[in-house]
């Protein structure tokens, strides 16, 4: 065949070149050389069998031989050799062979050509891919693996913190029962009980705290099922926080809402937490003479329950983050730790502890606010979706994140109730 003595007519001068051409003058090793053969000997037998394929075998090689290399690296492509073994064979061909004989032989060589290029990019396109996969995989893991060892560190610190908590507390109410003689060191001594026993009582919220995240991490929180009135729950937090609210002249607006005197099956201990968690969070992040106005309604299988509050508002990039464990936002050193004061942040736990309760009743919790100003203050709102369960799910006694419809599209859900909000402010 006439191509394949044209061929022949190149293949040492070819060869030299190329190698010439990657080495940029310096020499090159012979392994390399003898590489640059088998290719031009394979390009041959494709040109000669009408299959490209048969280049495929040492394309992989040098791409295997690449990627071991530095994958940072932009030479890890094969193009630019290509490039060079195209370009060397134009210009050799040129120099031995006629006009006629010279574009006859690039014209047999430019599809297999086509060919080597287009198979490289593809495998180069797919082991970057794997590669990136394979990062984010690493990333992954080792981000579980922090969130694990956080896990672990809050479950080992609760169960150490609560031994010596029980000594301090046994100690302080031994104290109590020592009156001193003189009047007025009794009374120095009892504002000093008093003092130790509102530090113990707060250390002990922040270690039952610690014990519910881990619990609610490790699929562990139970629930103790049972009929429940949202309206009862919500009076019993409402009697609580009152005082504070009006104290801080913030306005308490409780509305009757549909499904806020239904029966529901819930643990109400659990929910009752979840609302305490919520309503005095809006305390928290309102500033004196705000509004705080809870009210929902019903949708098909659910209620919704919302606490709206004109605090200093979450910034949209924030709204998630909140429901992570120690998610709380601002400057840790300006820290004040107070359950009412107004910006008085706790350790970062209890929105983790309620949307944990609320997920493993089967609903969802999510906020919406228009972003972050203590000037302007645009409030936020957060919307507790929970099943409307009419009977206690018996297998669902003792466990825990079992949704009652694990097909239900929280999202679709979320995005039509943030519809109809918006259309409702208008
Ligand atoms: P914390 O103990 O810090 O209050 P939470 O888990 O209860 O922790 O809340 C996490 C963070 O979410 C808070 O630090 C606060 O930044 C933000 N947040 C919660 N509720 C509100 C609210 N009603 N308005 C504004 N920010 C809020």
């Amino acid at each position: 065949m006439r191509v394949v003595d044209l061929l022949d007519q190149v293949r040492d001068r070819w060869a030299e070149r190329v190698a010439h051409r990657l080495a940029r003058g310096e020499k090159v090793r012979e392994s390399f050389q003898d590489q640059l053969v088998r290719y031009f000997d394979l390009m041959r037998q494709a040109i000669t069998s009408g299959d490209p394929g048969w280049l495929n075998e040492i394309l992989d090689e040098w791409l295997e031989a690449r990627t071991q290399t530095d994958q940072e690296d932009q030479e890890t492509s094969l193009s630019p050799i290509l490039g060079h073994i195209l370009l060397s064979l134009s210009s050799v061909t040129r120099e031995l062979l006629n006009s006629d004989d010279a574009l006859e032989l690039i014209s047999a060589v430019l599809p297999v050509h086509n060919h080597a290029l287009q198979y490289s990019s593809t495998k180069e396109a797919e082991t970057y891919v794997r590669h990136i996969a394979n990062d984010l995989e690493e990333a992954r893991a080792t981000l579980e693996r922090l969130d694990k060892s956080k896990s672990d560190f809050i479950s080992v610190a609760a169960h150490e913190l609560r031994t010596p908590l029980t000594l301090i507390e046994g100690y302080s109410s031994m104290l109590q029962d020592i009156y001193p003689e003189d009047e007025d060191a009794r009374q120095r001594v009892e504002i000093m009980l008093k003092g130790v026993d509102n530090g113990i009582t707060r250390l002990r919220e922040i270690i039952d705290d610690m014990i519910d995240v881990s619990l609610i991490d490790n699929n562990m929180l139970k629930l103790n099922y049972q009929p429940v009135w949202l309206n009862q729950l919500i009076g019993i937090v409402e009697q609580e926080i009152r005082v504070i609210t009006e104290g801080r002249s913030i306005q308490l607006c409780i509305e009757e809402f549909p499904g806020y005197k239904e029966m529901i099956f819930a643990d109400s201990e659990r929910l009752y937490q979840a609302i305490w968690n919520i309503l005095t969070n809006a305390v928290k992040y309102t500033p004196d003479e705000g509004k705080i106005t809870v009210s929902g309604r019903t949708l098909p299988g659910f209620v919704e329950m919302t606490v709206t509050d004109t605090g200093i508002g979450i910034d949209p990039d924030d709204q998630a983050r909140i429901f992570e464990k120690f998610g709380h936002l601002g400057d840790i050193s300006l820290h004040s730790s107070s359950k009412t004061k107004f910006k008085g942040g706790g350790p970062g736990l209890g929105l983790p502890i309620t949307k944990g309760i609320i997920e493993a009743h089967g609903g969802t919790i999510w906020v919406e606010s228009d972003g972050y100003s203590e000037e302007s203050c645009p409030g936020s709102t957060f919307h507790v979706l929970l099943p409307q369960r009419k009977e206690s799910p018996d297998d669902q006694v003792n466990t825990i994140f079992s949704p009652i419809d694990d097909d239900l599209d929280y999202d679709e859900i979320k995005e039509t109730i943030a519809k109809e909000t918006s259309w409702q402010k208008k």
